[in-house]
């Protein structure tokens, strides 16, 4: 049988990194051209002629005097780690095939569960607000509603129960049915104001969606998308209908990968765990750049308020 192209590709081996990004200069080097790729620009007064700093790694603007770090005004933003622990961090998430949990990753670069509890927090950040800067691209999507946590099971596939955390499903295909993008997104209820203000903030121009009728997914009609809807019963064989297959497989393969993964998650941390499912996902067919994409969307992404990262739960 041939082998899946996407599966088997060649990632960026552990070896790799590290002669490409094992020292701190090196590190430095790198953020430096994917922060500047055009050449330095002072973020104060714009001007482009500097000079470096060796002993306190700042560049300092000829005209203004303003001296800049690297990492000043994005994710990075006063961080005490090295950035070689950063970027050594940031390679263990982009390259697992499904999560790294805080405390598996704590162990992998050497930072106490805290830091390393931060620090997912914020690449996820950055890949939430990449994946939704933009509406999906392709103009196929298959819908579903989903939730994750909970204690009662009540309903088949548990809408209406207690303590459960509501999300849109949606996966983009292409022509031939194959999948191309997932975008997972938490919502305060499956409502059709909720729906249609998805829509309006994640579909395209033109987009056609099918879902299995679910009275809040009148809001796709709303907000003026094309829907079509099958009517799937739920359960296991709603996976066998081709117009919703690829949405229900890719369901099952996060809940299964988060509940293997993480002990627990808050509901104020959820959508982010959702968001570095799809960043993954979207970016699946190009593993070996993932380091330097990943990193210049994180240095223009600017620091996250302190509030929204309390991390007092045990979520890794
Ligand atoms: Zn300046």
């Amino acid at each position: 049988m041939a082998k899946n192209k996407i599966q088997f590709q060649q990632g960026l081996s552990l070896q790799e990194f590290l002669s490409q990004y094992g020292s701190e200069e090196q590190c430095r080097n790198a953020l430096f051209q994917w922060r500047w790729p055009h050449g330095f620009r002072c973020p104060e007064c714009g001007h482009d002629k500097y000079c470096t700093l060796k002993s306190r790694k700042l560049s300092q603007c000829n005209r203004c005097r303003s001296q800049i770090s690297v990492t000043a005004g994005t994710i990075f933003d006063s961080t005490k780690l090295p950035l070689s622990t950063w970027l050594l961090g940031i390679y263990f998430i982009t390259q697992s095939k499904v999560s790294v949990s805080a405390l598996s990753l704590k162990r992998l670069i050497g930072v106490s569960y805290n830091t390393a509890l931060l620090m997912k927090h914020k690449v996820q950040q950055v890949m939430k607000e990449r994946d939704d800067s933009k509406p999906i691209a392709s103009t196929f999507v298959q819908l579903d509603d989903a939730y994750w946590g909970g204690k009662k099971r009540d309903g088949k596939r548990g809408r209406g129960a207690t303590g459960k955390l509501p999300f849109v499903a949606a996966v983009s295909t292409n022509d031939q049915g194959h999948p191309l993008e997932m975008r997972f997104s938490q919502v305060k209820s499956f409502s059709k104001e909720a729906i249609e203000d998805w829509a309006n903030k994640h579909l395209c121009a033109g987009a056609q969606v099918v879902s299995d009728g679910l009275q809040c997914f009148n809001g796709i009609d709303a907000a003026g998308f094309n829907h079509k809807v099958i009517i799937t019963g739920g359960g296991p064989d709603s996976v066998k209908i081709a117009d919703c297959k690829w949405v229900n497989t890719i369901i099952a393969n996060v809940k299964r990968a988060l509940h293997g993964t993480f002990h627990a998650i808050s509901k104020k941390h959820f959508s982010r765990y959702l968001a570095e499912f799809c960043y993954r996902f979207n970016r699946r067919v190009d593993l070996r750049q993932l380091i330097s994409r990943f990193s210049y969307v994180a240095l223009r992404t600017p620091p996250i308020p302190q509030r929204l990262l309390k991390v007092a739960e045990l979520c890794g």
